[in-house]
This record gives structure tokens, C-alpha cells and sequence, in this order.
């Protein structure tokens, strides 16, 4: 009998079953695809060893201004598979290096397809068809999500994101079909590799959900890298053309043409014969595992954490309720502190996106009057040549206290930049706490300190 199964080597899984063993509990995992789940293998890893990839022609295109001939330009394509597989290497280390932290901190593990067969009982099923029954005290559900593609005819001929980072070779033009994360760092990782994308959004702006001045900066900054973006734009159908390609029809009639196609609409839980007939979870509309407080299913003895339940769809929070759950089965905690207010998060497009805190919109709406500070400006390395990027950091205070509640940047670094900042904004700092804050001087990140011009005054919301 094992204290904790868990099912799931993901970000949530493992954290939860290795804090569960250092607290001694007897614990077993079972995975049935890749350790270190979605973000390590086909997620924020790979992924952002790509952006990295999708840097380097600008980089190129840039030297000359600093007086360098690096050869190629803007126009360089990578050796794709020298990129590819020297990113599957890489992650390929990584497996192992989880699958052995697993079994050093003394947790089981089991590889093959869970299912909950009953409270307490797990059966593994292995890619053989060898099958064991496992019993453990608690169970743990972190099989995280997959892509969603909704139904249009031929939505066969599209990709998602996992495909990307299998590619046999990098295709010419490529539409990619979302407006969210994922589409918006897809669109801007293959335009830097060389690729001609278009961008599909069925609304009038993409990255719903961030703040309105962040969403029109990046769209303006993203065309002017040569993305194009198709707003107010949905597909209704997808074929093959004789060569290969793809041949996409538009609500407008008109029509598309591209090598390939990346659907990048939405995440559900991975829920695939999960439970055994007759195991009834309750669920939220969309099929994820509803939760309560401290992660426990309707099941007794049964808790999620991560992408499977209807939460946040990112790492940290996936390992702050992994890590928060085991302490609060086998160790002291016993309230929840998992923060969802203050979620600082990052989109890796071209310019990087960072934000923390409320939007402007979502401010007006909880407080009163607001001042909005902005910043414009053309970081001092594009100062050499003419090179058009430009930055934006944003800073949303609520009059009553002046206190920041939103602090948001689009420009180089803005996840690095914006992390730092985050604490600032979690432990409730001032506007005035900024201001007495001295820059560093020459950095994009001053400009969070010096922004000294009320830019608008937003009153409260009727
Ligand atoms: P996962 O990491 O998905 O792990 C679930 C594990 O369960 C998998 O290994 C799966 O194989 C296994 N599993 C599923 N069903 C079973 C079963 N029945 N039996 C056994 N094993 C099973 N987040 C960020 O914070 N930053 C980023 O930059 C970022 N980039 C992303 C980019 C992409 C393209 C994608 C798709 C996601 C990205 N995310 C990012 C989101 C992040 O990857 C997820 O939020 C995170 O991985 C969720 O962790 P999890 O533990 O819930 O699930
Ligand atoms: P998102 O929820 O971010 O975006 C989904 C997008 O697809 C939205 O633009 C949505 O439009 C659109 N969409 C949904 N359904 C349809 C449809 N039927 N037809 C056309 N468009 C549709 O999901 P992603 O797949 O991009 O990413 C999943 C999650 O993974 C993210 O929410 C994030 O939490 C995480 N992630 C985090 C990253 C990071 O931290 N950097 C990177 C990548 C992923 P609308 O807005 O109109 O609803």
C-alpha cells in the first residue's frame, strides 16, 4: 500500500511525489509518455530553446550596424535538423535527469497508462499490455492537458503545437491558427527561422486576456517583423493541394494557400480513459477535474493539481499545488498559499511580453480612479541603425492607495524583466516606492522607475 500514487510525471506530478517522498511517504508515479511532461518535452522548454533559435537572423541582420559582416542577414534560415535534433539531445537529458531524481528521492516509478479503478486503486497498463494493480492511501491526477482542434472539415491536415518540434523540415509558409500563447510564440518563432507566417484570429485582437495597450503594441511591433496578422479572420475549411500544401478557405470565401497549417486553439485536460466505467469525477463545462481549496476531487482520497483541473495553464502554478499538496498531506501546511492574484507570466513572442497584476481594464473594474503610466521608446540598442523595435512598459496604480496593481511590458527580456518587478508587486508596492527606487542606468528596466508623466486618468467604472 503506498501513501501517494501519482498519475503523471509532469510539472505538477513530479514535484508532488518527490516533496511526498522527502517528507517520507511511500510513494509510486506512473507515466505513460515522457518524464518531465508537456513543458519539459513538447512545452516551455523546447519551445524557448527555439526562440532563442528565432533571434539569431535579427542578431545577424543587426551586426553590421556594430560594424560586423556576420555573413548572413535577416534572410538566414537554420540547418533545421542540426536545431531540431540538438534540441531532442537536449531534452532527451532532461528525461533522464527526472526519471533518476524520481528514483533517488526514493519514489516508484511505473511506466505505462494509469486509470483510477476505484478510490484507492490504480491499474497500470504497459505499452506490452502487461497490466498491475497498484493501492495506494491518496491519489494524485496531474496528467496535465493536449491540444484542442475544433471540428472544421480536413482539420486532420493541420498540426499542433507538438508537431512543431518534430518537424522533418522547416516549411516556407505557414499559417498558424489561434490568437493566444501558443499561436502568438509560434507565429513569431517561425517568422524568426525564416518562415513566411500568417497569423489567423477570429477576434478583432489577439492575446484576449492581457492588457488592451500591451495587445496593440505587439500586434503593431509583430508587423512591422513581418508577421502577418489576419484579425477578424476564421477558417472554415482545410485541404490538401497536389504539391502538399494546404489550402485554407475563410469565412470571407476567400482563400489561403500555405505549406503548412498549426492549430494553436485552446488546451483541454488529458482525461483518455482516465477513470475506470463507473469512476464519475465531477467536472467543470470544458472536462476538466473540478477541485476544491486544497485540490481534492469529489472522489474521497482522490486530488488534481496542474492543467487537468480547470485552473491556470502554467508550470509554476502547476508546481506551486504539486509541491503545496504533498506538504499538506504528509507534512505542516495545512491552508492553502498557492497565490493565484499576482501570477506573473511571460509570452515569448517578438517583443517578448512580461506581465504582472491586473490589466488596465480589470483595475477600472475593482477600484476607482487609476492612473496609467506609460513608456514608449526605442531601446538604445537599435539606436545604431534603422531597425524600427521599440518597447513598452506600462504601469496601472490605483489613485486611492498608489498602489501598482498591474505593471505589463512588451520588449527584449520582458519575462527576466518583469519576474524581479513581480515581488515589488506581490508585497503591494507603491507608485511612490518606485519612484524612490533609483534606476539602473543604461537597462530598459529603469524606465519602470523613472516614469514619472501621468499618462491618462481613468475614473471608475460605471
Ligand atoms: P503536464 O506537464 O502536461 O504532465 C502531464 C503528464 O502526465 C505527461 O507527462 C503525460 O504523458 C502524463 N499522462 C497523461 N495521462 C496519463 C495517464 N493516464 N497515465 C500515465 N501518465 C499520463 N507554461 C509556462 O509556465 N511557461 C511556458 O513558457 C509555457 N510554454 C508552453 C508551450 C507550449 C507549446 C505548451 C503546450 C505549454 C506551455 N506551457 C508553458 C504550459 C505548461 O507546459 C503546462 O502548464 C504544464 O506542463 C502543466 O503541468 P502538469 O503537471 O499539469 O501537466
Ligand atoms: P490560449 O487559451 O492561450 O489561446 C487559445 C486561442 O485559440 C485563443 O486566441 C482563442 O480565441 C482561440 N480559439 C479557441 N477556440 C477556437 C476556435 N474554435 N476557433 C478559432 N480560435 C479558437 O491557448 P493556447 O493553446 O495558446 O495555450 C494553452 C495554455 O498553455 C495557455 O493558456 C497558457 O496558459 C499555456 N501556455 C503558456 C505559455 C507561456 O507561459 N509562455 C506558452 C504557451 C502556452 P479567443 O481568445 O477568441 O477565445
Amino acid at each position: 500500500m503506498y501513501d501517494l500514487i501519482v498519475i503523471g510525471a509532469g510539472s505538477g506530478g513530479v514535484r508532488a511525489a518527490r516533496i511526498a517522498a522527502g517528507l517520507g511517504a511511500r510513494v509510486a508515479i506512473v507515466e505513460s509518455r515522457f518524464f518531465g511532461g508537456t513543458c519539459v518535452n513538447v512545452g516551455c522548454v523546447p519551445k524557448k530553446l527555439f526562440a532563442y533559435a528565432s533571434e539569431f537572423p535579427g542578431l545577424f541582420a543587426q551586426a553590421r550596424d556594430f560594424g560586423f559582416e556576420p555573413g548572413q542577414g535577416a534572410e538566414a534560415r537554420p540547418d533545421w535538423a542540426r536545431l531540431r535534433d540538438n534540441k531532442t539531445r537536449a531534452i532527451e537529458r532532461l528525461n533522464g535527469i527526472y526519471e533518476r531524481m524520481l528514483e533517488q528521492a526514493g519514489v516508484e516509478v511505473f511506466v505505462g497508462h494509469g486509470r483510477i479503478e476505484a478510490a484507492g486503486s490504480v491499474s497500470v497498463t504497459a505499452s506490452d499490455g502487461a497490466r498491475q494493480l497498484l493501492s495506494g492511501r491518496h491519489l494524485l491526477i496531474a496528467t496535465g492537458g493536449k491540444p484542442h482542434v475544433p471540428d472544421v472539415p480536413g482539420h486532420e491536415l493541420a498540426l499542433i503545437s507538438d508537431d512543431l518540434f518534430f518537424l522533418p523540415d522547416l516549411p516556407r509558409r505557414v499559417a498558424v491558427v489561434g490568437g493566444g500563447y501558443i499561436a502568438t510564440e509560434f507565429a513569431s518563432i517561425l517568422q524568426g527561422l525564416g518562415v513566411e507566417v500568417q497569423q489567423l484570429y477570429r477576434g478583432d485582437l489577439f492575446l484576449r486576456g492581457f492588457d488592451d495597450d500591451i495587445r496593440r503594441f505587439v500586434a503593431e511591433q509583430m508587423r512591422e517583423r513581418g508577421v502577418a496578422l489576419r484579425f477578424n479572420t476564421d477558417v472554415t475549411a482545410i485541404r490538401e493541394t497536389p504539391d502538399g500544401g494546404r489550402l485554407l478557405t475563410l469565412a470571407d470565401g476567400s482563400h489561403c494557400e500555405v505549406d503548412a497549417v498549426f492549430y494553436a486553439t485552446g488546451r483541454v485536460p488529458n482525461i483518455d480513459d482516465l477513470f475506470a466505467p463507473g469512476v464519475d469525477i465531477a467536472r467543470s463545462s470544458n472536462g476538466a477535474l473540478s477541485v476544491d481549496a486544497g485540490y481534492a476531487t469529489s472522489l474521497p482520497g482522490l486530488y488534481a493539481v496542474g492543467d487537468v483541473t480547470d485552473r491556470v495553464q502554467l508550470t509554476p502554478v502547476a508546481l506551486a499545488e504539486g509541491m503545496w499538496l504533498a506538504r499538506a498531506l504528509f507534512g505542516q501546511d495545512a491552508q492553502p498559499d498557492v497565490g493565484y492574484e499576482n501570477i506573473p507570466t511571460a509570452v515569448f513572442c517578438q517583443p517578448n511580453i512580461g506581465t504582472v497584476g491586473l490589466t488596465e481594464a480589470e483595475a477600472q473594474a475593482r477600484y476607482g480612479s487609476l492612473r496609467i503610466y506609460l513608456g514608449n521608446f526605442r531601446p538604445l540598442r537599435y539606436s545604431l541603425g534603422d531597425i524600427q523595435h521599440r518597447s513598452l512598459v506600462k504601469l496601472v496604480v490605483d489613485d486611492a492607495t498608489d498602489r501598482v496593481v498591474g505593471l505589463h511590458m512588451a520588449g527584449d527580456e520582458a519575462g527576466e524583466i518583469v519576474q524581479g518587478f513581480a515581488v515589488a508587486v506581490n508585497m503591494g508596492a507603491t507608485k511612490a516606492d518606485f519612484d524612490r527606487t533609483l534606476g539602473i542606468h543604461p537597462t530598459s528596466a529603469e524606465e519602470f522607475v523613472t516614469l514619472r508623466e501621468v499618462a491618462r486618468r481613468v475614473p471608475p467604472a460605471t
